[in-house]
């Protein structure tokens, strides 16, 4: 059997997973990302790869699927807006750890890989995949294929601009989509609700312990599942922003279906129906045009190491 190992590097965690052909995890090790040291993320990247080549002998290649923008010959982190690497030959510096080869994806890319070939995009041939996490990230599949752009780094939908002279975000500019429809932007949200009009918010300050720099993204999840009004708010305008956005997209890429991943969509119908209004309010020739599909995420956490490790096999 054909075994590759998917490896998944985020802000917080590098998560990684021994793969078959047909996109089943047989096994999955995890490790917290070293905060701010390139050098030691490296390490931990070679040292789950290690110990799960350890296990499984007939792995032949790695994928990793990271943050930022990757050059286009998938072996270095030119620069990522949420991470420290910059210039980063991290395809080189695995490889010469581990003795296996090593394919470099970007995380949204590897996500979409993941869900078009196994998850929620199956059988679908234009998808546009975006994760609402830590930052936002994207992959276009275009005729069952992903679109990487002249230099490797396309699909950055994250940085397009919604709001001139906005926010500043991770990447130089001010006014990223990323900064307005991402977890981060969720947990803004709430936390400016709780300074600002701390009577609304009591639930919300109950879960962060009586602080807004306490409540967490899961927290303002479980909030609006339990029917409160503040996080539910917090929902709305985030969805709202993540809905006219996909609209933006629409216009752009014509695609038959967006799926949401990333640690927003756990949140389920409670995204997704804000994100469908707003949507449908924004979207350019509305009622005189076919409209695509937008769906959650099926695989959760696991897609950005199913997509990395299937990559590897290509
Ligand atoms: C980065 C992307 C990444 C996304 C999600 C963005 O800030 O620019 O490269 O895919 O965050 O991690
Ligand atoms: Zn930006």
């Amino acid at each position: 059997m054909a075994l590759t190992i998917g490896v998944d590097v985020g802000g917080t965690k590098v998560a990684a997973g021994v793969v078959d052909d047909r996109g089943t995890i047989l096994e999955q090790v995890r490790r917290p990302t070293p905060s701010t040291d390139p050098q030691q993320t490296a390490e931990v990247i070679a040292e789950v790869v290690d110990l799960l080549k350890g296990k499984y002998e007939q792995v032949s290649a790695v994928g990793l699927g990271t943050a930022g923008f990757v050059d286009e010959t998938r072996s270095t982190v030119l620069f990522a807006p949420n991470l420290a690497w910059r210039n980063e030959p991290i395809k080189q510096k695995v490889e010469d750890r581990v003795g296996l080869p090593v394919v470099v994806e970007n995380d949204g890319n590897a996500t979409a890989w993941g869900e078009a070939r196994f998850g929620a995009g199956r059988g679908h041939d234009f998808v546009v995949l975006v994760t609402l996490g830590t930052g936002i990230g994207a992959g276009i599949i275009i005729g069952g294929e992903l679109y990487r752009g002249r230099f490797g780094i396309g699909a950055e939908v994250g940085h397009f601009r919604v709001v001139p002279d906005g926010r500043r975000c991770g990447c130089g500019n001010r006014g990223c989509w990323e900064q307005y429809a991402s977890g981060n932007a969720l947990v803004h949200e709430a936390r400016e609700l709780a300074r600002v009009s701390p009577a609304m918010a009591g639930r919300l300050l109950e879960l962060g312990e009586g602080r807004p720099e306490g409540i967490s993204g899961p927290e303002v999840t479980q909030a609006a599942r339990e029917g409160d009004a503040a996080a539910l708010e917090c929902f709305g305008t985030v969805a709202a922003w993540a809905g006219q956005g996909l609209a933006d997209l629409a216009a752009i890429l014509d695609p038959g279906l967006f799926v949401i991943g990333g640690g927003l969509s756990d949140a389920g119908d409670l995204l997704l129906d804000p994100v469908r209004a707003a949507f449908e309010r924004s979207l350019t020739g509305r009622g005189h045009r076919p409209t695509p599909q937008i769906r959650i995420a099926e695989l959760g956490s696991a897609a950005g190491i199913v997509g990395a490790a299937d990559l590897a096999r290509l």
